[in-house]
């Protein structure tokens, strides 16, 4: 045994296993390049390289998206758990226990209020990360929650979307909040408010197919997914090739779905423009008078 053995080997071997921790580098996976994870997040999730929009966890987008980063989120009402006593490979009860563990939110839609460019907001998120953002009874119930307080604030409503749909372990009850969430948007449209729409990718199925799809202003994450269903499905059912770009947000704005894509760093400051657009009218104008009720018909009188 030398000093080489005895010291300078286990010298080195302490040097070359020093712990590297594995969430240092983030791969895009738009091109494959390597991106340093706190660069990243810096970068608000958008990748240096090719500007791909990555997804967004909940609580880095409401931070993002008010001022200052200051938000306070509410408590929200819950819903009944597994009203269908569902299970597949595994019961419903254990998948929602396992998202609310890995994902760190307790239901697929968060809500918050603050400001956005100094207009009191109220934003929704949907959680991408907690069953694919998929809506239930309780997403249903937070999302008029969220459409109620809009209301009582007498503020607009921004929806950040990111969903795989209805979630089918509840069945056609998942399909019921399709009508319900779109009476939350009807409140807002009844009360004269704001309700804008952010969709990043993914956006698919009942979603897209009810209060996504209602937005007085409907905006885009850039090349976003947005549509009913996927492309792979669509082009076998047609039997035809689709055309490049399809259901991504700059081709839905080409067609009239979209009113805008926006990226990300400028987000904060599109919606607070927008805002303040929609809620301060000009001064000397005031709001039209509401119509008249309609007159009903004379009822045709038995002489004639
Ligand atoms: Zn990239």
């Amino acid at each position: 045994m030398s000093w080489i053995t005895e010291y300078v080997r286990p010298k080195i071997r302490g040097l070359l296993r020093r712990e590297v921790p594995d969430n240092l580098w983030t791969n895009c996976e738009s091109c494959g390049q390597m991106v340093l994870t706190k660069e990243l997040h810096k970068n608000l999730n958008v990748c240096p390289h090719c500007s791909h929009h990555m997804k967004a966890p909940v609580a880095e987008r409401l931070a993002w998206t008010f001022d200052n980063g200051v938000f306070t989120r509410i408590e929200l009402p819950s819903a009944p758990i597994d009203p269908l006593n569902f299970r597949d490979q595994k019961k419903y009860t254990d998948r929602l226990k396992d998202a609310r563990s890995k994902s760190h939110v307790d239901e697929s839609l968060v809500v918050a209020h603050g400001t956005i460019g100094g207009h009191p907001t109220v934003v929704a998120v949907m959680a991408f990360e907690f069953m694919a953002g998929t809506m239930g009874a309780a997403f249903g119930e937070r999302f008029v929650a969220a459409a109620r307080l809009a209301v009582l604030q007498k503020s607009p409503l921004v929806i950040f979307t990111a969903s795989g749909g209805a979630r089918m372990q509840e069945g056609a009850i998942s399909l019921m909040q399709m009508p319900r969430t779109t009476i939350g948007v009807q409140m807002l449209k009844e009360a004269g408010l704001p309700y804008i729409v952010v969709l990043t990718n993914p956006t698919t199925g009942g979603v897209t197919a009810s209060f996504a799809m209602l937005g007085d202003v409907q905006i885009g994450e850039p090349n976003a997914l947005i549509g009913f269903a996927g492309p792979r499905v669509i082009q076998d059912t047609v039997r035809e090739k689709l055309p490049e770009g399809f259901q991504r947000s700059e081709y839905l704005l080409d067609h009239g779905m979209l009113d805008m894509v926006v990226s990300r760093k400028d987000m904060r400051e599109t919606l607070g423009r927008l805002i303040g657009l929609l809620t301060s009218a000009p001064e000397g104008i005031t709001a039209p008078p509401p119509p008249a009720p309609e007159k009903q018909p004379a009822a045709p009188t038995a002489a004639e």
